[in-house]
């Protein structure tokens, strides 16, 4: 039984597990609450894995790039795609807003009022800050990315300026790499009970009533990240990766699975960068360097939802925006996006920045936080598939793809 557990491919298993969580959920109610704590087990495991996969992973990838011109090549192209797709998110969330008005003729009554969470306190000038890995040991143990992919960057540059005197660094480093990738693997096992687990607890938890009465936003929300995976993602990987869409989705579709389940980027990125290496053939140094710092900063689910919330906020309260309005929200809502940690229900949080940007009342936080989690998973999703789409497409441009690894749609 157990060979044959083995012998169907993992994200057949995850996908039968996701579908079988929402069906027990669903059938057992609230009381599906009881085996979350598998699914907690299962997050807490992979993100067992974050600091020393992403550190060993991206010294030795950048190590392994071998030349600073190229590394700035890939930050660049990077870079640049995070920008143009933000953007894009933001307005395709405007133009939902606008159009379908979810905010319109809700019946406030219906919905159970949410506790507004405590406002993003940091100021810009903290944020810029905290990108130095000040402490490198406080960084990791405190697992916060940026600054350690910071730093991990720096142990990299500073092993290809060492040369020959750099050695054995890079090799400790690599093997580092391999044997974190193996421990990925083990853990990666643990996915469909986790999956399952978590998907049996939202779909029993949320209630119906609620999700009814706000179920245009919720409905917008999906629109909005379907239209960004498969539209701009699609058209990312078909025209400027040149390479077929179907492979491509076939291949991330675990990470897909479990940041849908997880509604987290950060706990998902040992499962992104394993898709992208071993499914997509990305090389480790592009996927380490490019999926750590977009599972941080690249956010265009989240950026598309802020833009969609705040017009729902003001037509709730009949705050009247101007297109000044609307060019203030497309900044701070990317900004937002931009800082938001990939952790479940940052959007929320990010939303005082944008509303206050432009009066729109922070109450409308309460009127959405109640139905969050099930907007936040379908951000989440749209994140790191964005992730994904951007380090395969810069593979392709800086020839550090090898198609030979790339699984097709076909093999399965
Ligand atoms: N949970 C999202 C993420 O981890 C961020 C958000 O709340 O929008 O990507």
């Amino acid at each position: 039984m157990l060979a044959t557990w083995f012998r169907i491919p993992l994200w057949q298993r995850v996908i039968a597990a996701l579908i079988l969580g929402v069906i027990t959920g669903l059938a057992w109610g609230p009381g599906a609450e009881s085996i979350k704590i598998i699914g907690d087990v299962f997050i807490a495991s992979i993100k067992m894995l974050v600091v020393p996969l992403i550190f060993f992973s991206l010294v030795s990838g950048v190590a392994a790039i071998g030349d600073l011109r190229k590394l700035g090549a890939v930050g660049g192209r990077a870079l640049l795609l995070f920008v143009v797709t933000g953007q894009i998110a933001v307005w395709l969330g405007l133009a939902l807003g606008t159009f379908f008005k979810p905010g319109e003729g809700l019946d406030q009554s219906r919905i159970e009022m949410g506790t507004v969470p405590e406002a993003a306190t940091q100021s810009w000038r903290e944020m810029i800050l905290s990108i130095v890995p000040q402490s490198p040991v406080q960084v990791m143990a405190d697992v916060n990315v940026l600054p350690l992919i910071v730093f991990a960057l720096l142990i990299g540059i500073g092993i290809l300026m060492a040369g020959e005197e750099g050695h054995p660094l890079p090799r400790i480093f690599d093997a580092g790499s391999v044997v974190m990738q193996k421990v990925t693997m083990i853990v990666m096992e643990l996915t469909p009970f986790g999956v399952f687990a978590l998907m049996a607890w939202v779909a029993g938890n949320f209630g119906t009533d609620a999700l009814l009465s706000l179920a245009k936003l919720v409905g917008l929300n999906y629109l909005g990240c379907l239209l960004i995976i498969f539209g701009i993602y699609s058209a990312m990987i078909k025209f400027l990766a040149k390479l077929p869409v179907r492979d491509f989705f076939r291949g991330i579709v675990d990470a897909m699975a479990v940041s849908y389940s997880t509604a987290s980027s950060n706990a998902t990125l040992p499962v992104t960068l394993r898709c992208a290496e071993r499914n997509l053939g990305v090389s480790n140094s592009v996927a380490s360097f490019v999926i750590a710092l977009g599972a941080t900063i690249n956010m265009n689910g989240t950026a598309m939802y802020l833009g969609l919330a705040t017009l729902f906020g003001a037509q709730i309260f009949g705050v009247d925006l101007s297109w000044a309005d609307y060019f203030m929200i497309s900044i701070t809502a990317t900004l937002g996006a931009v800082g938001a940690a990939g952790i479940p229900g940052a959007g929320l949080i990010m939303m005082t920045l944008v509303f206050s940007s432009v009066g729109v009342p922070l109450e409308t936080i309460a009127f959405v936080a109640g139905v969050d989690r099930i907007m936040d998973m379908m951000r989440t999703t749209t994140n790191v598939s964005g992730d994904a789409a951007v380090a395969t497409t810069v593979a392709v441009m800086t020839g550090e793809i090898d198609r030979a690894e790339m699984v097709s749609a076909d093999d399965v």
